[in-house]
C-alpha cells in the first residue's frame, strides 16, 4: 500500500546528495590526505640529505603517470563526460587506473564532478571557492573548501541521480568496491617494486615514501588545483554559463596533463581535447588520439571550431 506521501519523493527529481559520509570513510580521508601533504613538506631536506635514488624517481614517475591519467583520461573525460567510446578492457583499465590516484572511489568521483558541472559556482555545487564571498577573506576560505576542506564536511553527491549509469554497469560496480584493495596497492604497490629492484630495506622504505606517499600527495593537489586555482586566476578566452567562474591556467598544463585548460572545458564539457588553442599542450588529449589511432578508442568528440569560435569571447 502506498500512501500520497511515500509515493511523492519518486514523482520529482531525486535529492542532491544521499547522506553524510562515514565516520571510518573521514578517518581515512584524515590518514590519505594529511599523512600525504606532510610527506610532500618532507621531501625536501630528505632528497638533501641523499635519500632519493633514480629508481624511486622511475617508480614515482610511472605510478604518477598511470594514476594521473586514469583520474583525467579515465574518471573525468570518459566516464564523466563521455567524450569518447572505449573498449570493454580500456573501461576497466581507465577506472582501475584512476582509482590508484586515492581521490574516492570512482562512481563517488563521478556523482561530485557531474554536480560540479551542473552547478558551478552556484548554490548546489559541492566545491566552489566562490562559496563565501567574493571578499578577500571570504575567498582565501573559499579557495581552501574547494581545495580540499569539501572533502572533510560534506553529503555525498547522490550517485543515483548523478551517475545511475556506472552503478548499472557490472564491470565498473567492481572496480568501484574493489576500491580499499587499489589503494593498498598503490600505496604499497612501489615499496615491493623498490624493494625487489635494489634487493634492500632502504630501497622499499624510500620507493614507499617517493613513488607511494609524496607521489599521491602531490598528484591530489594538483588535481585539486582544478578545483580551486581555475575556478579563481586565469584567463577566460571562452563563453561560460552565467556565473561559472571557469579559467585556463597555463602553469599547471603539463602537471595536470591538460586539466588546467579548465574555462574551454566548461564552455564544451564532452569535448574530448581540453586545450584547444595554439600552444595549449594537453596530454590527456594526446592519450586519447593514440587510443583513438589503436583502435581501442572510437567517436571521440574532437573540438568543433565553428562551435568554438561562437564561444570565444575575444578574437
Ligand atoms: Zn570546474
Ligand atoms: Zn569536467
Amino acid at each position: 500500500m502506498t500512501t500520497t506521501a511515500e509515493a511523492a519523493p519518486n514523482a520529482g527529481p531525486k535529492p542532491l546528495t544521499e547522506g553524510p559520509q562515514a565516520r571510518g570513510v573521514l578517518i581515512a580521508l584524515y590518514a590519505f590526505v594529511v599523512i600525504p601533504f606532510l610527506a610532500v613538506l618532507a621531501a625536501v631536506p630528505v632528497a638533501w640529505g641523499g635519500w632519493l635514488s633514480w629508481t624511486d624517481i622511475a617508480i614515482g614517475a610511472v605510478f604518477y603517470v598511470v594514476s594521473g591519467l586514469g583520474i583525467t583520461v579515465g574518471f573525468h573525460r570518459y566516464f564523466t563526460h563521455g567524450s569518447f567510446k572505449a573498449k570493454r578492457w580500456l573501461r576497466v583499465a581507465l577506472a582501475v587506473a584512476g582509482s590508484l590516484a586515492i581521490e574516492g572511489n570512482i562512481i563517488q568521483w563521478v556523482a561530485d564532478h557531474r554536480r560540479h558541472h551542473m552547478f558551478s559556482d552556484q548554490e548546489g555545487d559541492p566545491h566552489s571557492p566562490w562559496r563565501y564571498g567574493t571578499g578577500y577573506w571570504a575567498l582565501t576560505k573559499g579557495l581552501w573548501f574547494a581545495h580540499m576542506g569539501w572533502m572533510f564536511s560534506r553529503e555525498l553527491s547522490n550517485r543515483e541521480r548523478f551517475a545511475p549509469d556506472l552503478l548499472a554497469d557490472e564491470d565498473i560496480d567492481r572496480v568501484d568496491k574493489a576500491f580499499p584493495a587499489l589503494v593498498i596497492f598503490s600505496t604499497l604497490g612501489p615499496a615491493l617494486i623498490g624493494g625487489l629492484v635494489t634487493w634492500s630495506w632502504q630501497g622499499a622504505l624510500t620507493a614507499f615514501f617517493w613513488a607511494g606517499i609524496v607521489r599521491i600527495g602531490l598528484l591530489h593537489h594538483i588535481t585539486w588545483s582544478i578545483n580551486s586555482v581555475c575556478h579563481v586566476y586565469g584567463e577566460r578566452p571562452f563563453e561560460v554559463r552565467n556565473g561559472d567562474k571557469a579559467s585556463n591556467f597555463w602553469p599547471l598544463a603539463l602537471v595536470s596533463f591538460g586539466e588546467s585548460w579548465h574555462n574551454l572545458h566548461h564552455a564544451d564539457p564532452t569535448c574530448a581535447r581540453h586545450g584547444v588553442l595554439r600552444g595549449q599542450i594537453d596530454i590527456s588529449a594526446r592519450v586519447i588520439w593514440l587510443f583513438e589511432k589503436t583502435g581501442a578508442a572510437w567517436a571521440v568528440k574532437w573540438p568543433n571550431h565553428e562551435r568554438l569560435a561562437a564561444k570565444m569571447t575575444k578574437a
